[in-house]
């Protein structure tokens, strides 16, 4: 009820929230109650959360950011919105979001966009940007995101949250709208790495819905957050410390490194030459992959179809243009165009290659170090409108956060101070499947 309230009188300075399910909440917290008195309760009974509006939502809207699916109530639950539920959690609704999650500022949502919360002249950053900013305004102590090449690490650093991207296959995408299914990974939102612990403790796991949901064991990822850091091998690739980047934010991030190394942890440069074609390789698969996906946006199945077609071709071409964005036509216009077969071999299998390449980067400097350091973001929060009209200066806010989703990898961003009084976020990368690292370090920071 105390988040319910403060949802109401505040999230019209923050626009976080796309629906809010008011009744299904209280009924949920009510079974939590029950649960608590019958003594079955789990680490997450009556523990409210909020979902990103790409997860299905059994009964309700899951509109993902789009006028395309404005009216879709999902018939049935994504897993990652199941387990929760099974692990006694109250939904308090679904928060806002770039529009099929393409973007890095919420501005493309239908619903507007979502507001930072420690100015909200300012973006919460994208595409979990309602996530962001519902956790950073506590109207949720906790939110789920999706991170196709940063949108929870990004917003998580705008918005001065801890986000945990996990490695693809940990967390099961069935149920969460696909942008680009070889990127996209659901993930946890929420003030500290403790809390995400707790979250990925309920997310994480195989499941035979999502055939690249991989069967591994799950640690229990709270019984390593003490652990020492003494001898914590750290890498700090050159690459990442560029004019690129505003050198305030490599001021804080260089002061954090210097906190882990009072904590026993070494540190060495290392280098990921790759780090500039990971926008240009991200920008051909990512289209690539989301104008196949969203073709099934035809008026015919679900979601919007525009009003009296005279034939076909007539509903297909109006119900796409009218229900898409303009952000989302030109993704599938750039995919569409990198997968004609006259310019596969140019664009699509340049990019696969420039991905493998930076893949082995990581997996060379991983060999070396236990965990890389870097910043999340270049900039911290930039005001609403000044990027949006220049889509590419928009893709670069991504240039530190997207290569890990090319290469698979996992990644955190914890905060790390402030710049102008913004906050601004500490990446941190770790191996396949070392979750448990990451939060441990992290925990042990925070
Ligand atoms: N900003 C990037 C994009 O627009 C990443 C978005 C995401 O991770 N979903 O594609």
């Amino acid at each position: 009820q105390a988040y319910l309230e403060r949802i109401k009188n505040e999230d019209n300075r923050y626009n976080s929230f796309i629906t809010v399910t008011e009744e299904q909440a209280l009924e949920q917290a009510r079974a939590a109650d029950a649960a608590i008195a019958a003594g079955t309760a789990g680490a997450f009974t009556g523990l409210p959360i909020a979902h990103k509006d790409l997860f299905c939502t059994q009964g309700v809207r899951t509109s993902c950011g789009s006028k395309m699916l404005d009216n879709f109530a999902s018939p049935y639950d994504a897993t990652v919105v199941a387990k929760f539920k099974q692990a006694g959690a109250v939904m308090l609704g679904k928060t806002n979001m770039d529009e099929f999650a393409m973007g890095s500022s919420n501005e493309s949502s239908f619903y507007g966009a979502a507001r930072n919360p420690w100015n909200t002249d300012c973006v919460p950053g994208g595409s979990s940007g309602g996530s962001g900013a519902a956790v950073a305004a506590r109207l949720t102590p906790a939110a789920t995101g999706s991170d196709t090449g940063g949108s929870i690490r990004q917003p998580a650093a705008l918005c001065g949250i801890t986000g945990l991207k996990p490695t693809y296959g940990r967390v099961s995408r069935y149920g969460m709208i696909a942008y680009a299914s070889s990127l996209d990974q659901g993930g946890p939102m929420a003030h500290t790495a403790e809390d995400c612990a707790i979250m990925l403790n309920v997310m994480a796991g195989f499941d035979p819905m999502d055939s690249t949901c991989l069967n591994r064991e799950v640690p229990d990822y709270t019984a390593t957050l003490n652990e020492s850091l003494a001898g914590l091998k750290i890498g700090l690739p050159k690459e990442y410390f560029s004019e690129a980047l505003d050198p305030q934010i490599a001021e804080r991030v260089k002061a954090a490194v210097a906190e882990f190394e009072k904590l026993g942890a070494t540190v060495k440069e290392v280098s990921l030459p790759r780090t500039e074609l990971s926008i240009p390789a991200y920008y051909i698969i990512a289209p690539a992959e989301a104008s196949s996906n969203l073709s099934r946006f035809d008026g015919v199945r679900y979601g919007y179809r525009c009003e009296n077609p005279q034939d076909l071709e007539d509903m297909y071409k109006r119900t796409r243009g009218e229900g898409f964005g303009a952000e989302v036509k030109r993704r599938i216009m750039v995919g569409t165009y990198a997968l004609c077969a006259g310019y596969y071999d140019a664009y699509y299998n340049k990019a696969q290659q420039i991905r493998r390449l930076i893949q082995q980067d990581f997996i060379r400097v991983l060999e070396e170090v236990d965990v890389i350091m870097g910043p999340t973001t270049p900039h911290p929060a930039f005001r609403i409108g000044e990027k949006n009209n220049d889509p590419v200066s928009m893709y670069m806010e991504d240039i530190f956060t997207l290569s890990l989703n090319l290469a698979g990898l996992p990644g955190m961003s914890v905060p790390c101070g402030q710049v102008n009084g913004l906050p601004v976020g500490l990446q941190i990368i770790g191996n396949y499947f070392a979750e448990a690292k990451l939060l441990n370090v992290a925990h042990q920071f925070q």
